[in-house]
């Protein structure tokens, strides 16, 4: 951050050989050396401040208003990360910090986020002290490796198939604000989901989440969640007189609409043909009902008794295919379609020239059944049945979010649990026995190094110390009461954020895969490296007129963008 009381202007500087001031444009500015990452610094402590507050089970949530006045509340940290309007290329960089271990292991983003922040903050007075910025990560490259080397020790080894070992760990993981008898309940399912999908391979049960089918719909208490094997969706069956029940369903997945072609906002037959007598018209809807009869018919031959399309049907296709059996779903968003075809193993079509029966999936049935009033769409006995849906039920909204988040999270877990059967113990334990063991062993080190490594061990102790601040501890009175338990050799010992105290983590079964630790400390440490090699920052010129504008249009198209608000206003699929 540039502060604009002292703006750099490049003409009042030395010019460095490299970048000769009068190639830069006037409106350009310029932060070198130790000010570049003084301010570097500051723009992560403001952030990782930011995110401090939402760690751990009592954490706190984030509102957030895009500019398209959507709220979302959350205290997950990439979603927070992502939604925040952050500018600074810094805080860019820790964005995708938070979202390479979000994507890698699902969970750790808000631990990423503070470690990253401590690292800086505490490695500013080693850097006032004029240690070169090289001897740091050095050392910091060291204390971690030591300290993932100690976490590895100290971890515990499960049974990857023993539910009961399972389930602590999406317990822990579950840290949203749900009832505890609910969370019990969730955590059930998703220990029962991922092992349903799991699949052996040489030294581990690999996981893919693909295969789990997440699904919400207000109506109905959380415990009424549960799962089905098979795919299963909220969608209403498109025309009346189609059946609610088909056995031995052949599915056909049209990616695409079945429709005459849209333009503008009149049909081109509404707006392109002048129909002048009664005689006219009576041929071309007969006509224009042959068509349809004959794609309906065309579907029939296939052998397909079951229709899924991603956009809009015509009403007159609706009625032909309804004559043929056909039981038709419409607008259904890409990655249901996606799923459905990969679980019915069927070939995902966009033309009907060329189809081939070959193209069509398989299940044994395909039903619409009634949950509280709602109708769902079930798929059972698939082709391909590694897939299995959580339908998560509750009666409020904002509940249902909550449970959803969590339940993503706690899939995450235990995914990595079955990855990589190891597990730590949570509330900050596992750091602080690291950090009172890297002090120890870096005793041993050079003066200098040593001072990095016990900068590396107070940045550990963050984590324990902001779940304390957010249960409302005193964090000194913690920070030595942990200490010197860890140093008597209680290596369990970490902050109950629920009751807050301190408490043995392992007694109350507060565990955390490994493998999340390993990738929050190497990904922190990697990105704190990163902005420590800084040197020189330079704020580069304006965008003027038309750029801008092209930069602004190119932003707000991103298809992601355009899918999320379609989302959070329940459109299902693009508008018809
Ligand atoms: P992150 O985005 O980093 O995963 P979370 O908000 O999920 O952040 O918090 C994770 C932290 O909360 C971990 O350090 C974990 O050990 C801790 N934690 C979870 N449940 C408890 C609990 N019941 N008591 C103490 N700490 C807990
Ligand atoms: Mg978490």
């Amino acid at each position: 951050m540039l502060s604009p009381q002292r703006p750099q202007i490049l003409g009042q500087r030395k010019p460095t050989p490299t970048i000769p001031h009068t190639a830069m444009a006037g409106d350009s500015r310029r932060a070198i050396g130790m000010e570049a990452r003084r301010n570097n610094i500051v723009v992560v402590a403001a952030v990782a401040e930011v995110l401090k507050t939402s760690l751990g089970p009592k954490g706190l949530d984030k509102m957030l208003v895009d500019k398209d006045g959507i709220i979302y509340v959350s205290n997950d940290g990439s979603t927070i990360l992502n939604k925040m309007a952050v500018d600074h290329p810094i805080a860019k960089m820790l964005v995708e910090a938070a979202n390479a271990v979000s994507s890698e292991v699902g969970d750790g983003t808000v631990s990423t986020v503070i470690l990253v922040g401590a690292l800086l903050k505490n490695c500013e007075e080693l850097l006032n002290k004029k240690i070169h910025p090289a001897i740091l990560v050095e050392g910091y490259i060291k204390a971690s490796e030591e300290a993932l080397r100690l976490m590895n020790e100290n971890a515990i080894t499960i049974s990857p198939k023993d539910r009961k070992a399972l389930k602590p760990v999406a317990m822990t993981a579950m840290t949203g604000k749900l009832v505890s008898e609910d969370k019990g309940h969730l955590a059930d399912l998703v220990v029962e989901a991922v092992l349903k999908v799991a699949e052996k391979t040489d030294d581990c049960l690999h996981v893919d989440l693909d295969n789990i089918n997440l699904q919400k719909r207000s109506g109905g208490s959380l415990n009424e969640t549960k799962i089905v094997e098979g795919f299963a969706f909220f969608r209403e069956i498109a025309h009346i007189d189609m059946p609610r029940r088909v056995m031995n369903a052949k599915i056909l997945v049209v990616k695409g609409e079945l429709r005459l072609e849209k333009r503008g906002k009149t049909r081109h037959y509404e707006r392109g043909i002048v129909l002048e007598t009664p005689k006219q018209v009576s041929v071309f809807t007969d006509q224009l009902a042959e068509t349809f009869r004959k794609i309906a018919e065309k579907i029939a031959n296939l052998g397909a008794n079951v229709l899924i399309v991603e956009k809009g049907i015509d009403p007159h296709l609706l009625q032909h295919l309804a004559r043929f059996n056909i039981l038709a779903i419409r607008r259904v968003v890409i990655e249901d379609l996606e799923r459905i075809a990969k679980v019915v193993g069927a070939n995902v079509v966009a033309f009907l020239d060329d189809l081939s029966p070959e193209d069509l999936g398989a299940a044994q049935l395909v039903e619409e059944r009634k949950l509280a009033g709602q109708p769902w769409l079930f798929f059972e006995g698939c082709a391909k049945p590694k897939l299995v849906t959580i339908m998560i039920r509750s009666e409020q909204d904002y509940a249902l979010d909550e449970a959803e988040r969590s339940v993503i999270d706690t899939l995450h877990a235990v995914r990595n649990v079955l990855k990589k059967p190891k597990v730590v113990a949570g509330g900050g334990a596992s750091e602080i026995e690291a950090a009172v063991k890297i002090r120890r062993w870096a005793e041993g080190l050079p003066s200098r190094e040593q001072l990095a490594v016990n900068s590396f061990a107070d940045t550990l102790e963050s984590i324990p110390l902001a779940l304390a601040e957010n249960s409302g501890l005193n964090i000194l009175d913690i920070q030595m009461e942990l200490r010197s338990r860890h140093l008597r050799g209680e290596i369990g010992v970490g902050v109950d954020a629920m009751d807050g105290r301190i408490a043995d983590m392992v007694r109350m079964k507060i565990f955390e895969p490994l493998l999340v630790k390993e990738q929050v400390i190497k990904s922190a440490l990697e990105t704190a490296i990163a902005i420590l090699r800084i040197n020189d920052y330079i704020v580069a010129r304006k965008l003027v007129g038309s750029e801008f504008y092209e930069k602004q249009k190119e932003e707000s198209t991103k298809p992601e963008r355009i899918k999320k608000i379609h989302r959070e206003y329940g459109v299902e699929g693009p508008y018809t």
